[in-house]
């Protein structure tokens, strides 16, 4: 068992700093090329995770038709459970992926197995809606790997953001641009 968990935890630790770099995207790697120039001062919106509470409010709010708020997920934190919260609606009829069982709207949560009894959880971003409902189930059940970040190469970075306007946990703030995502890390969860 300790041997799977080490296996799993070196599977997840890779499958983070890849994948997270992946949620960065456009921005965070010119902002990764800024730093080594210098920064520029300029500050962009970002939601910060630990104050979220999902309200919903990140999907409807936005200027953007569709939100520049998406669902991130830290693989170093999640538990890869076979009755995923964040993935299936309450009391199931079944833990597989068909459309009845699946908490997300969009069905924009990727369940894969890994080997038993593990399975991976992955985001189609193109998909994703900002909704908040997986981080919710997440939160309240799982470990919290799944959370909301405004993605940097979809915001317009508004003067004023609407979405900071009708939070109601106070969760966005300005952030530095060559710093431009508040992401979640085991070590956070202490
Ligand atoms: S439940 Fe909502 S926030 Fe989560 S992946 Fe689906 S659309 Fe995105
Ligand atoms: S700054 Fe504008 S575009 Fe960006 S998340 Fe807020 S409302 Fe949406
Ligand atoms: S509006 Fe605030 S509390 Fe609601 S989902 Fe967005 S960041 Fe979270």
């Amino acid at each position: 068992m300790a041997e799977k968990n080490q296996k799993l935890n070196r599977r997840a630790f890779v499958g983070d700093a890849l994948r997270v770099a992946g949620a960065v995207g456009i921005v965070g790697t010119t902002a990764a090329l800024a730093v080594r120039k210098k920064p520029s001062g300029k500050l962009v919106w970002q939601l910060d995770p630990n104050k979220c509470i999902a309200c919903g409010n990140c999907a409807t709010y936005c200027v953007l038709d569709e939100s520049a708020v998406k669902c991130v997920h830290s693989f170093a934190m999640c538990g890869y459970c076979d009755l995923c919260t964040g993935y299936f609606r309450p009391e199931p009829i079944s833990l597989d992926s068909g459309a009845e069982n699946q908490l997300c709207p969009t069905g924009a949560i990727r369940r894969a197995f890994i080997e038993d009894p593990y399975y991976e959880y992955t985001i189609d971003q193109q998909l994703c809606i900002g909704c908040g409902k997986c981080v919710k189930g997440c939160s309240a059940f799982g470990n919290g790997s799944l959370y909301l970040q405004v993605q940097q190469d979809r915001c317009k970075n508004c003067n004023e953001c609407a979405i900071a306007a009708a939070c109601p946990s106070q969760a966005f703030c300005r952030v530095p641009l060559e710093n431009p995502y508040l992401l979640k890390t085991q070590e956070q969860q202490g």
